[in-house]
């Protein structure tokens, strides 16, 4: 059972079907977030369904702590993971999960919420390069420059918050972000940063499943907002806009993927596994050393060796 699961889900075919092609027009409506292979994995169960996936994500993320050491001793790539999704879509979830084996100093991880005042003085990719990743390090956004391209696309009142010249502001001022953000994330891959980005696409359905989940729940009391609910009422605004943004701006450079997510396990395995093949790509070794540093060595060995 399980070894189907590993095949269906980590198989390159997969992998790719999720891939956004660069410069061709994508529809949501092509991925299923109920997806279950193609209908290899119908009959599982949903207990045989995380079974498979928790065993498979284990090995997962062994072999991702085994990238992430050598991403960290080379000292010269950087991760940048992007996680963008409607709300208890499994983002938290999904950091939580991926970062679970890795070497916490060699990892960050940023929340973007609504602008600060500081951050609204400033342009809007300001607060975003500030913190991109550092050579060595997997920097996961949570949330990211692309909430200006969608919570701010449905709701132009946060881009009059932005104190932008009004002749900046244009119709043509999303067209501008997007060429915007795809020249900036080009910069950060020229200059050594493997960008992966993930759409988690959950279904209305399960979104309503999982709030009431939050309401009905004490436990998960804390994690529903009233906001969220609002949010939902602008559903197919947002899918609008995430359909543009992620046509212009899934890239060579910079690609994105959308994750079918109405089954959280299954999520977790097909990003950490894209994550995992995406670094096994850079083909990292440790770092070697010289002859002299080599004899350095041996003589270090010797000396301790005689103490
Ligand atoms: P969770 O609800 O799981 O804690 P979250 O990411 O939804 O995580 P919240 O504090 O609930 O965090 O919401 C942050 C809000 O900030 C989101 O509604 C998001 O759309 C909004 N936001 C993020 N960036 C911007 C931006 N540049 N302009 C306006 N709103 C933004
Ligand atoms: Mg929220």
């Amino acid at each position: 059972m399980c070894d189907t699961f590993a095949y269906v889900v980590l198989n390159k075919k997969t992998l790719e079907k999720f891939r956004v092609t660069p410069g061709k027009k994508f529809r949501l409506k092509d991925v299923d977030p109920g997806w279950r292979g193609d209908g290899e994995l119908k009959d599982f169960s949903d207990a045989e369904l995380k079974a498979s996936a928790a065993k498979v994500l284990e090995e997962n993320l062994q072999d991702l702590a085994a990238q992430q050491a050598k991403l960290y001793a080379h000292d010269r790539w950087s991760v940048l993971i992007v996680l963008q999704a409607m709300d208890a879509a499994g983002k938290d979830g999904m950091v939580k999960h991926v970062t679970a084996g890795l070497n916490p100093q060699g990892c960050d991880v940023y929340s973007f919420k609504t602008p600060s005042a500081e951050e609204l003085d400033h342009s809007f990719l300001w607060r975003i390069m500030r913190v991109s990743p550092a050579r060595g390090k997997i920097t996961i956004f949570n949330r990211s420059h692309y909430e200006e391209v969608l919570v701010v696309k449905v709701h132009p009142e946060y881009l009059q918050k932005q104190k932008l010249p009004a002749p900046l502001v244009t119709k043509k001022i999303w067209e501008e972000r997007y060429e915007d953000i795809n020249n900036f994330e080009r910069h950060l891959a020229r200059n050594g940063t493997l960008i992966l980005k993930f759409f988690l696409h959950v279904s209305k359905e399960e979104q309503k499943k999982r709030f009431l989940e939050r309401l009905e729940e004490p436990d998960k009391h804390w994690k529903f907002s009233l906001q969220d609910l609002k949010e939902r009422e602008f559903w197919g605004d947002y899918m609008r806009s995430y359909e543009e943004a992620l046509t212009a701006t899934s890239t060579k450079w910079a690609p994105w993927y959308v994750i079918p997510a109405d089954n959280k396990a299954l999520a977790r395995v097909l990003v950490s596994n894209i994550l995992t093949k995406a670094i096994e790509d850079l083909k990292l070794g440790y770092p070697s050393v010289s002859k002299e540093e080599k004899a350095g060595l041996a003589e270090a060995h010797k000396r301790l060796r005689a103490e």
